[in-house]
């Protein structure tokens, strides 16, 4: 079973690692591009309306690309799984298809985002060809010098009217604006993978199927072991009780053999009374005692020093009765 949505810019390789994927696990790709050059080649009248809005490299509209999206849906083969590719491409699409998709009880498992710099894709858009025949995809920058058929059947390749020049730059514009904030979207639901889109053909494809096979971990499971901060205060041991394992026991229990957070993270001097006293950490009351004494202790022997200064002996000697009075 694989529900996915494959998620990015035009010419990021969303079609041909559909293929793919579809080709070895047996899960139909559903393009929504494919859906509506279909119409348009079959001249319906949704493909009439359609066909304007797709050479200029504007979005056809959401109720139009749902219906085709629904259509399909339903057929047998999507009974088992799918891989959307190109859609949504918005926020409003991305809601219906949540509706449609918990109406016929197929939530996605993930959605996975091909990651291609601007310069790839101006590259990969703008030499793209293909074969009328077969669908294969062709690069001008890869094939042979001269060769403009395809070469398994020798049709005579063609380039797409939205893959001339002047409509990528509005077809990527149209994405960053419209379809990127899917990736925020997807991402707090939990369902973004990010898959490095660039690099051979077989490695994209191997970091697809890694990303589209990985079950993500329910959020309730997962133990974060990042470095936590220190324990305030040692606590005495409990005696077990029978309450869920909290946060701590679970690190504890997880962590290094029986030493405890806080014994490791505080000062040696502290972490010793608090082993000989499990549970009576130093009373703050006590330090601030001590630092009063000492003030105390410092003003006296000031008083003296003044006095031993000033040769006035009453002074002296009224300085050390202030000391004998403050030992007692
Ligand atoms: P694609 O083959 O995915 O690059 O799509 C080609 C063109 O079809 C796009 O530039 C849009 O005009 C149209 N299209 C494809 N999918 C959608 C969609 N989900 N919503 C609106 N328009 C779409």
């Amino acid at each position: 079973m694989m529900r996915i949505v494959l998620l990015g810019a035009p010419g990021s390789g969303k079609g041909t690692q559909a293929q793919r994927l579809q080709a070895k696990h047996g899960v139909p790709q559903v393009s929504s591009g494919d859906l509506l050059r279909d119409a348009v080649a079959r001249g319906t009248e949704l493909g009439r309306k359609a066909k304007a809005v797709m050479d200029s490299g504007q979005l056809v509209s959401d109720d139009i690309v749902l219906g085709l999206i629904r259509d399909r849906l339903s057929r047998p083969d999507a009974a088992s799984g799918f891989i959307l590719d190109g859609f949504p491409r918005n926020k409003d699409q991305a809601n219906s298809l949540n509706a449609l998709l918990t109406e016929i009880g197929q939530p996605l498992d993930a959605v996975l985002l091909l990651e291609v710099r601007k310069e790839t894709l101006m590259q990969r858009l703008a030499g793209r060809r293909i074969c009328p025949k077969c669908g294969t995809v062709y690069n001008v920058h890869s094939m042979a010098a001269g060769a403009t058929g395809c070469s398994r059947d020798g049709a005579e390749l063609y380039q797409r009217p939205d893959d001339r020049e002047e409509v990528i730059g509005k077809r990527l514009e149209v994405y960053e604006q419209q379809t990127r904030p899917l990736v925020e979207h997807y991402s707090k639901l939990g369902l973004l993978r990010v898959v490095a889109g660039e690099g051979e053909l077989d490695a994209v494809f191997e970091r697809m199927e890694a990303a589209a096979l990985t079950k993500p971990i329910p959020a309730g499971k997962v133990k974060v072991s990042a470095k936590r901060p220190a324990a305030k205060k040692p606590t005495a041991k409990k005696p077990a009780s029978k309450k869920p394992a909290s946060k701590k026991s679970v690190a504890k229990k997880s962590g290094p053999k029986k030493k405890s957070v806080a014994k490791k993270s505080a000062p040696k001097k502290f972490a010793k009374v608090a082993a000989k006293k499990p549970g009576k950490a130093r009373p703050k009351k006590n330090v601030r005692k001590s630092a009063q004494k000492t003030a105390r202790k410092t003003a006296a022997r000031k008083t003296v020093k003044r006095a031993k200064l000033t040769q006035r002996r009453p002074a002296k000697k009224a300085a050390r009765k202030q000391i004998a009075r403050r030992k007692k």
